[in-house]
């Protein structure tokens, strides 16, 4: 049974479901998930991300991981981690960039879903000591150094639409044999009681729950045992309206096309991480845009050094990757970092409180 099979059997049996679950099954679903089932990534797959764009990202990252490392006392037994790692070139970077810090000797995990890209992974970091967890809980109990890079918007969401001072949720139903969005009862919510504030009848506001949890959970262990975290994703301050899409191929498709076929995103809310970063006892970083961090990490030195020994087209390649990552014209500027830390340490090089 294919899943749009499966998912209408669900709602005919159940009702209409969240996003949130139409989101979880269509990437994660085991048999026919999106990320169970392919690797995306790449100019042959559906979206590029920046870790496969160029070395660099990875390596401005490493050094910033390191530093970060030294200017907490380089601590003896520390964990590196990353969510939701991909096809492994982010780790593989960072660690090569790493060795110029030798004394730096974490021990890595990764936080993967995807049985498939767990293999992928273990290939790209076949040198490597790797270990998977399934849970932020599941990492040792030391000091952790976390990063992840467009993990946060594939995390699922749920979406409400303002009716006077209650939310109805939109729900996913069939119609004419169909999937398609309708609006479930006005009810009161109290997690969106602040967002009653900046919104008027008929808007859209996400929560995604998911990443508020992650991200009390490993703010929790930075707070309590030191390290820090640098995420990267798109998004912004506080998302307003509906920022859920799809991609195939490079190209925007209609959410509800062939579920479990196209990979699945919504911008990332800054300001729910930052909170929960808050409660969790860390603190966190404001929110910088990506060109202007990979800037102050000297992204620009190290590219031009990379050019020392390219020509031609394999030039002209690495001038329009670094202009990628940083121009705001491209990801510079819709992709941000934000960096948790615990209370009265700095924030990684690149991130200002
Ligand atoms: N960071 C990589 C890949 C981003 S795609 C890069 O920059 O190239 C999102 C990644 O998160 C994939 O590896 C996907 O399988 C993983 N993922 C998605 N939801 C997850 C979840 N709930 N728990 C763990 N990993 C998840």
């Amino acid at each position: 049974m294919s899943l749009l099979a499966q998912l209408k059997a669900r709602i005919a049996a159940d009702g209409p479901i969240s996003v949130a679950d139409y989101m979880s099954e269509c990437l994660l679903h085991p048999d026919y998930g999106y990320y169970a089932t392919r690797d995306p990534f790449g100019q042959l797959g559906d979206f590029t991300t920046a870790p496969e764009i160029s070395q660099m990202f990875g390596e401005m990252l490493g050094l910033c991981l390191a530093q970060t490392w030294l200017d907490q006392g380089a601590p003896e037994t520390v964990t590196l981690a990353e969510l939701g790692p991909g096809r492994g070139t982010l780790m593989r970077d960072i660690l090569r960039a790493a060795r110029a810090v030798p004394a730096f000797k974490p021990h890595v995990c990764l936080i993967e879903a995807s049985a498939h890209l767990r293999t992928v992974q273990a290939e790209t970091l076949a040198d490597h000591d790797i270990t998977w967890v399934d849970h932020i809980d599941d990492l040792p109990p030391a000091p952790l150094f976390l990063v992840a890079n467009e993990f946060f918007d594939a995390l699922p969401i749920r979406q409400f639409q303002r009716d006077g001072a209650s939310w109805r949720e939109i729900r996913i139903g069939v119609q004419d044999d169909v999937l398609s969005r309708g609006l479930g009862q006005a009810q009161g919510q109290p997690v969106l009681d602040h967002r009653l504030e900046d919104t008027q009848d008929g808007d859209i506001v996400e929560l995604c729950t998911p990443a508020i949890t992650i991200t009390q959970a490993l703010s929790h262990k930075i707070a309590q045992y030191g390290g820090a975290a640098v995420l990267i994703d798109y998004g912004d301050w506080r998302s307003l309206g509906d920022t859920w899409q799809a991609m195939k191929r490079h190209a925007p498709v209609p959410v509800l096309d062939a579920p479990g076929t196209a990979d699945l995103t919504a911008h990332v809310d800054f300001e729910c991480l930052a909170e929960a970063a808050r409660i969790a006892g860390a603190q966190h970083s404001r929110i910088t845009p990506q060109g202007v961090f990979l800037e102050r990490l000297g992204i620009t030195d190290r590219a031009q050094a990379l050019a020392q020994n390219l020509a031609d087209t394999d030039l002209d390649g690495h001038i329009a990757a670094h202009r990628r990552l940083t121009h705001p014209a491209e990801m510079g500027n819709l992709f941000k970092v934000m960096g948790i830390a615990p209370i009265n340490t700095s924030m990684p090089p690149g991130l200002e409180i």
